[in-house]
């Protein structure tokens, strides 16, 4: 079990203009900063991080909504911290989210859900790798 995650603040909920909100969420929940930035992701980008979902219908639609405006990749540490994050955030769907989480709060829908967190510690590291550099986030070898 790791203690690292990684949420992305999706361009619908920094549309919103929410992104201080969702941070106090989760610093709330126990989650300690290790990473932050403000970044308009390329298509070239947006394809390589969601590369899983390539055969999936949504997939095109899928880059133009992360692509379409800045987001804002967090590097997180807490205990537990996959498994907990993704409580946190709630469904997919956040008409299917529990009250109180984040997708629930600030989602539009099942495309336009506010938020991403690694789904497995593999997962964790490939993604904190993707957005972070050693010389930008803390702890990185804690
Ligand atoms: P999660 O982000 O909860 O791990 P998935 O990995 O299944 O969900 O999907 C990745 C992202 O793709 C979702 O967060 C959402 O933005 C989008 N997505 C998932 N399912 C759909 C769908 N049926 N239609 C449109 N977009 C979707
Ligand atoms: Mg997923």
């Amino acid at each position: 079990m790791s203690n690292k995650t990684i949420a992305i603040i999706k361009p619908d909920a920094v549309a919103k203009n929410v992104i201080g909100e969702i941070v106090a969420k989760i610093t709330q929940a126990g989650f300690k900063v290790n990473g932050l930035r403000l970044i308009r992701l390329t298509r070239a980008q947006a394809g390589a991080f969601y590369e899983i979902h390539k055969e999936r219908p949504f997939y095109g639609e899928l880059i133009d909504y992360m692509t379409s405006g800045p987001v804002v990749p967090i590097a997180l540490e807490k205990e537990n911290a996959v498994e907990d994050f993704r409580k946190l955030i709630g469904a997919t769907n956040p008409a299917e989210a529990e009250e109180g989480t984040i997708r629930k709060l600030y989602g539009a829908g099942i495309e336009a859900n506010a938020i991403h967190g690694s789904d497995s510690d593999e997962n964790a590291a490939i993604e904190t790798n993707f957005f972070f550099s050693r010389s930008d986030i803390v702890n990185i070898n804690q």
